[in-house]
């Protein structure tokens, strides 16, 4: 990795000392912070050889003895696997004369970490890769933190719900800010605006924006649910997640060394109407393919 924590580019037109600069941090010999093996981004990008839990550790729900359900806090909430092989328990008093950890140093117990559940990338950092899956988020935010629009934002002439009122847009910045007609406040941001035809838009497989505070993501609708008040829920992927083929196109010809890079997993891409769209290069397996259970369309 760079200064900046990510991979160096090497576009397409780069010049030879960006390529060569570019290929010796592509090239290094790297261990895996997940699972210790050694790895060089040439071979490993987009080949999904390491696994990852998705976190956080939280509950499964268990039967006691008298069949009462009860919440036991000690699993991954992926895969519901306990996050590591020890277990403290009655015995733990005579271990603690024959074993060599300390209790009192070692809070945490030394076994090794159970293997992931999800495919993903080898790497030097320990957090947990984004695959861009987002699950059960309302039609409406709660609280105004989101929203939806029409995949690249809305148009000239189109209606929006802006403050409880459909407004007609008047003008579109390259920001996605939109002025509206009859109401006297310039570039109004995405998140502020209401789609009034999303229900009937944002079907399943379909694309659109998902506008934040400070972004906005392509993204691919994946399911739609209605809870019990009545809500319309949402599971989406984040299009644009992963990086840009374009940002390392000039690498691409020394990472066939390893077989033909486009084959890996992390390299197939979405496609629309027979072309390609977004071509990001995804470090992890989408949760919701390694983890049926997770679906609740
Ligand atoms: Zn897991
Ligand atoms: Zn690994």
């Amino acid at each position: 990795m760079t200064d900046n924590g990510q991979l160096p580019e090497a576009k397409l037109y780069a010049s030879e000392k960006e390529i060569a600069d570019a290929w010796e941090e592509w090239a290094k010999l790297r261990v895996c912070a997940k699972c210790g093996h050694a790895f060089n981004w040439l071979q490993s990008f987009g080949s999904w050889e390491c696994k990852q839990h998705l976190g956080p550790i939280g509950c499964k729900r268990v039967k006691d003895q008298w069949g009462i359900t009860k919440r036991d806090y000690r699993y991954w909430q992926c895969c519901l696997k306990p996050p590591n092989t020890a277990r403290r328990n009655d015995s733990e008093i005579v271990w603690n004369n024959i074993r060599s950890t300390r209790p009192c140093v070692d809070k945490f117990p030394t076994e090794r970490d159970v293997p992931g559940c999800v495919r993903c990338d080898h790497t030097e950092a320990i957090h947990i890769l984004d695959d861009g899956v987002r699950l059960g988020f309302p039609l409406l935010s709660p609280t105004d933190v989101y929203s939806f629009a029409p995949e690249g934002g809305h148009k000239v002439n189109d209606t929006v719900v802006y403050m409880g009122k459909e407004r007609i847009v008047a003008q579109v910045y390259f920001d996605k800010s939109v002025d509206l007609q009859d109401v006297d406040r310039g570039r109004i941001t995405p998140v502020e605006l209401g789609w009034s035809e999303a229900k009937y838009k944002m079907t399943i497989g379909s694309f659109c924006d998902w506008n934040t505070d400070d972004m906005s993501m392509p993204i691919k609708i994946l399911n739609r649910r209605i809870d019990s008040r009545a809500n319309i829920l949402f599971d989406f992927k984040i299009m644009n997640i992963g990086m840009p083929v374009h940002q390392i196109a000039a690498m691409i010809p020394h990472m066939a060394k390893y077989g033909d890079p486009i084959v890996r997993p992390g390299w197939q891409f979405e496609k629309k109407d027979g072309k390609v769209i977004y071509p990001h290069i995804q470090n992890c397996e989408n949760r919701l393919d390694a983890l049926p259970h997770l679906k609740r369309a």
